[in-house]
């Protein structure tokens, strides 16, 4: 028999928490015995002692089973079930692309996505700019899909790790999101309780990303990879860059073009496609659906180039309800802003830095994300044709399109865009994928 109050006195000591005691105080948190007050101390003695690795897989099993775990095992999917989860970005839209990219290569990606957060764009506030596309399927739609299309791109639904939703509605208000144990038991509990065989994780760095350094993204990485594998899914994680816009696009409709764009070959930022491919291959390798790396890379340009991968997202759009004929007539569908047009840096010069956080902010500011949850998402707004570190900005080469509903708007986009894009002084150039940290390497 445990007492929460124990369990929080020994984490405040400092001490060990056993298995046992910690799915004790889970269960406690999902069947709402242990009290708001009790999961913020036990937050808070995380924060200032942290936990073993042995701590950190226990908690994120307790979560991952306090409530529903999928299990594909009767659907019979001919290939593996992988996945990846990113910690978020601006113009961080390869969801869009991977999960098709990956079906296309025979994996099967049940994918559950999360709106945006803070400055950074959400894959189910893009994918609702699709008209008719139903973020909420039932299980049976989102397993028959995911069969027929090989991806099923949905939100998360109020049985998948319930314990983690109320100890994050507490770590928002207590101050305790910045907790490495934390984050890695709140991530992985929602993304393993999806029944993956494996993942990969990206998680970013750089002015635009969620952890503040490099060193601390990577203890980030290595703390997954660690409690994944360690809770029995494969997993591999990649730290790639966030210094900048990662497509040419930041919005939610104006991403989706680029994605669709992207995927038929139309046009494909060289940043956004490194990043992708990096994620897939990384998923295909885990997955046995490619001997290595390059063997993957070459199958998913190939999957890319002969179209099969723009397939695979027209029939998961056409299947969650999006028009069969998405991929072709995407124009027709998708909300356009009744503003679209170029803004310039002050002066001319070489791009050296983006405050990439003030710039997915810019977005929230013009209504593409939100300040509050019920906030509702203008789809239409937002920036494409974005300029990149390296570049020279000019009078031929803007620093954006700027899509807004009024002159107001885009004037405040406008300066905003200015202040955070710094023209002239030294330029460093930053690579696409810093490195990756697989199981073997912990
Ligand atoms: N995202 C999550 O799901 N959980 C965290 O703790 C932080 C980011």
């Amino acid at each position: 028999m445990y007492l929460p109050q124990e369990i929080i006195r020994k984490k405040r000591d400092g001490e060990v928490l056993t298995a046992e005691e910690i799915n004790f105080f889970i269960q406690g948190v999902a069947n709402n015995s242990v009290s708001e007050g009790q999961i913020a101390a036990f937050a808070m003695a995380i924060f200032f002692n942290e936990m073993t690795m042995p701590e950190r897989i226990a908690l994120t099993c307790a979560m991952r089973d306090s409530g529903m775990v999928i299990d594909w095992s009767h659907m019979n999917f001919s290939g593996p079930i992988v996945d990846k989860h990113s910690t978020g970005g601006v113009g961080h839209v390869t969801s869009l692309m991977l999960g098709p990219m990956v079906a296309a290569c025979g994996g099967f990606v049940p994918m559950i996505s999360g709106r945006g957060l803070g400055h950074t764009g959400g894959t189910l506030d893009k994918l609702e700019s699709i008209p008719g596309y139903n973020i909420t399927p039932t299980n049976e739609v989102f397993g028959d899909v995911t069969k027929d299309a090989g991806v099923a791109i949905i939100g998360q639904t109020g049985d998948l790790a319930p314990a983690d939703k109320r100890v994050y509605a507490t770590r928002d208000i207590t101050a305790t999101v910045d907790n490495i144990s934390l984050i890695t038991a709140s991530i992985l509990s929602k993304k393993l309780a999806a029944g993956l065989e494996s993942l990969v994780m990206d998680v970013k760095v750089g002015s635009g990303a969620f952890m503040p350094t490099y060193e601390a993204s990577e203890e980030l990485a290595k703390s997954i990879v660690a409690v994944a594998n360690g809770a029995g899914t494969k997993t591999t994680a990649i730290l790639t860059d966030m210094n900048q816009v990662l497509a040419s696009s930041a919005g939610n409709a104006v991403e989706v073009r680029e994605a669709v764009r992207f995927l038929t070959g139309e046009y494909r930022n060289p940043r956004l496609l490194e990043v992708t491919i990096a994620s897939c291959a990384e998923m295909l390798v885990l997955g046995k659906l490619a001997d290595n790396t390059e063997q993957a890379r070459s199958k998913l340009m190939e999957v890319l180039d002969n179209g099969k991968a723009a397939e695979c997202f027209g029939k998961m759009v056409a299947g969650l309800g999006g028009p069969a004929d998405f991929v072709e007539n995407y124009d027709n569908y998708l909300d356009k802003a009744e503003i679209i047009k170029p803004v310039y840096a002050l002066e001319n010069g070489v791009v050296s830095a983006m405050d990439t956080r003030a710039i997915g902010m810019a977005v929230v500011g013009m209504g593409g994300g939100r300040r509050v949850a019920t906030d509702k998402i203008d789809y239409a707004v937002g920036f494409d044709n974005f300029i990149r570190l390296g570049e020279v900005a000019s009078q031929d080469k803007p620093l954006a399109m700027i899509h807004a509903r009024s002159e107001e708007q885009w004037n405040e986009a406008a300066q905003a865009l200015q202040s955070a894009i710094t023209v002239g002084g030294e330029y460093t150039p930053t690579p696409e994928v810093y490195r990756q940290i697989r199981a073997e390497d912990i």
